[in-house]
Formats: structure tokens, sequence, C-alpha cells
């Protein structure tokens, strides 16, 4: 049996921001079906709670009917906006909402029938032990648990309840929480467990292993996600093409170790000129492809010419050369045609000479 204990190594305090939101949207891509599936049929609940009175009460039961076909329209309701918006911070406020709606209406329906005070405490115990699990963000799960218990105490202190149905609620809610939470925890745990593998895997499906940059995979990936965001927001964003001169001729002349050594060289040279959140990957033998985050045009040409005496002048394991094209996307471009540009003022480098930069 796996331990509880052996996922201490996995702390989520161990992810960092950018690892931490990617993790959250991927807890909430996996336990979205159930999700989707408990907010939906909980309101039958309520359905069901009528017919029972209306077994044990007979028409009488005709006066909560109207309420509760109206919480009903507004528990599906909630749970189609949480289906919705369940990976942004409207998520959390509909969840929360959702299990608010839920204490909020039990406590109403007990207040019109007191004799239900032997119910109700119970209904809430469960309902927390099912929602809470689901709750990824811990403030989520503080809302959900509030929500919940908190009218359900406004009514005991509307009815000036005994001190014992104090105590019984009290327990009632306390271990109700307890499994919830217990139970979110365990969930969490085996998500990050998946996570931290499946990012693991990911990173080295994605890496170039020679170099240790992205390849092509990775590029496609990374490169995507840096133009999506870049997109959105109107940014510039600008593709650097880097391709060794005459590279054929070292591997001829030093050895393909010396060749491998030289590539090994250029992919540091390249990550110690990028900043963490540009893209850089190996996409051809000797063929490099930089993804710059908020970066005219301008800006990139400076960064390449910097790069290309760099190189020029580390002349170790052997001296070389880079040539580059540097362009700048357009909005509404797609990525793959700015690349394309960048690609053709790399050539255009090449044809005038090489070991220099074209901007297109
Ligand atoms: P140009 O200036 O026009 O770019 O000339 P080039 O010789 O650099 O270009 P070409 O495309 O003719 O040759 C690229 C060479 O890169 C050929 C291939 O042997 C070498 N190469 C590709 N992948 C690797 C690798 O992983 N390691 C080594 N050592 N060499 C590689
Ligand atoms: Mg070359
Ligand atoms: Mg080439």
């Amino acid at each position: 049996m796996t331990s509880v204990f052996a996922y201490r190594k996995y702390r989520m305090s161990a992810l960092s921001p950018a690892e931490y939101r990617r993790f959250h949207a991927f807890t909430h891509a996996k336990l979205r079906g159930g999700v989707t599936l408990l907010t939906f049929s909980m309101p039958l609940l309520f359905a069901v709670g009528w017919i029972r009175d209306y077994a044990v009460l007979g028409p009488v039961a005709h006066t909560t009917l109207l309420a509760r076909l109206c919480l009903i329209v507004a528990l599906l309701c909630l749970a189609a906006l949480l289906r919705r918006y369940d990976i942004s911070r409207m998520g959390e406020a509909v969840g929360i909402a959702y299990a608010l709606t839920f204490g909020i209406a039990i406590a109403v329906l007990t207040a019109l029938e007191p004799a239900k005070l032997s119910l109700t405490h119970v209904a809430v115990m469960l309902m927390a032990i099912i929602l809470l699990p689901n709750c990824v963000r811990r403030s989520t799960a503080i809302g959900v648990a509030a929500g919940l218990c908190l009218p359900m105490f406004a009514l005991l202190l509307y009815l000036a309840a005994p001190v014992g149905l104090w105590v019984a609620y009290l327990l009632f809610s306390a271990v109700g929480i307890l499994i919830g939470m217990v139970q979110r925890s365990a969930t969490l745990h085996a998500t990050l467990d998946i996570f931290i593998h499946r990012q693991r895997l990911l990173r080295r499906l994605h890496q170039d292993s020679l170099t240790g940059v992205a390849n092509r995979e990775g590029w496609e990936a990374r490169s995507a996600r840096l133009h999506r965001e870049h997109e959105s927001s109107g940014r510039p964003l600008s593709v650097i093409f880097f391709d060794i001169d005459h590279f054929k001729h070292v591997n001829d002349q030093h050895g393909h170790a010396t060749g491998d050594a030289v590539l090994q060289r250029v992919s540091t040279l390249l990550k110690q000129h990028l900043r963490g959140h540009d893209v850089v990957a190996r996409v051809g033998g000797e063929e490099f492809v930089a993804l710059l985050a908020d970066t005219t045009v301008e800006d990139a040409h400076r960064v390449a010419e910097r790069i290309r005496r760099a190189i020029e002048t580390l002349g170790e394991p052997v001296r070389v050369t880079v040539s580059a094209g540097v362009t700048q996307a357009h909005p509404a471009e797609s990525l793959e045609t700015a690349t394309q540009r960048a690609d053709a003022a790399l050539l255009q480098a090449k044809q005038a000479g090489r070991n220099r930069i074209v901007r297109a």
C-alpha cells in the first residue's frame, strides 16, 4: 500500500506559481466530470425531499412545492455556471454560491418546518463530504464549508435552539468538514502525483537530449502558448531563426563529437542571452529558433546581434559563426507565417555572406 506520507516529497508549495496554475487547471480538468455530475444531481435531493414530505404530510406539502422548484432551478443555473467557469476565479465564487444557496435553502425549509431539525445537520454534513473533495483551492474549500454551515447556525439562533442541538450540529458539521477535507487532501495528492510525473515526462519529450533546449515538439507546445498570450494582449512578440555557418566543415575537420560540443556551447549561449519566459528550441541539426516575449523587432535585432558577436568571439571548442533572420509577429498572423518570414530572412543572411543578422 502506498503510504500517504510518500506523497510528502511532492509538496504543493514546491510548485512555482506558473506550475501551480497549470496544476490547478489540470486538477479542474480531471475533476470536471465528477463536479458536473454532482452539482447537477444535488438539486434532486430537494425534489426527493418534497416527495418524502408528500408521503408523510399529504397535500400540506404543496405549500413548499413552489419554493423547492425555484431552488432546484437556482441550483441548476449555478451548476451550469460552474461547468462554464470552472478554471477561473469566477468558478470559485460560483462554487461558494452553490454551497451557500444549498445551506440557505435547507435552513429556510427547516425554519418553515422545525420538525426537520433532526435531519438538517445530517444533510449539511453529507453535502460537506460530497462537495469539499472537489474544491481545488483551499479558499474555495473554506468558502464552501462556511456557505453550508453558517446558514445552519443562523437557523439555530433564529429558533433559539437548546444547547444540546448546538453541540450536535457543531459535531456533525465538524465531522463532515473533517472527512471532506481529508478526502480533498487525498484527491489533490493523487492528482499532484499524476501531474508531476506527467510534467517530467512532457519535459523529457519536449527537450532536446543533446543541448537541453526545447526540441521541435517542445517548441510547438511552448511557442503556441506564448503566441496565444501575446495575441490576446496585443504585446509585441519576435522570432529569431539562427543557423550555424558551415557547420558541415566543423564536423568534417574536427569530428562529430566536437560538432556536438559546439551545439551545446551555442545552446548555452542562447539560453544565457534570452530570458526565462522566452522560448528557445533546436529545430534542425544546427538550427535554432527563439521566440522573444514582449520584444519588438528592433530589440530582437539587438539581442540577435549580441548573440552573434558572443558566438563569434567564443572560439571554443572551435571558432564558429551564426547567421540569423529576425522578424516581429504581425497582429492576427499565425506563428508559422512569422517563423517562415524569419527563415526567409535567414536565407538572405546566408546569401549575403553569412555571420550576419537580417531583419525581415
Ligand atoms: P550553411 O552555412 O549553409 O548553414 O552550411 P552548413 O554546413 O551549416 O549547413 P548544412 O545544412 O549543409 O549542414 C548541416 C550539418 O549539420 C550537416 C550535419 O552533419 C550536421 N549535423 C546535424 N545534426 C548534427 C548533430 O546532432 N551533431 C553534429 N555534430 N552535427 C550535426
Ligand atoms: Mg548551417
Ligand atoms: Mg541548416
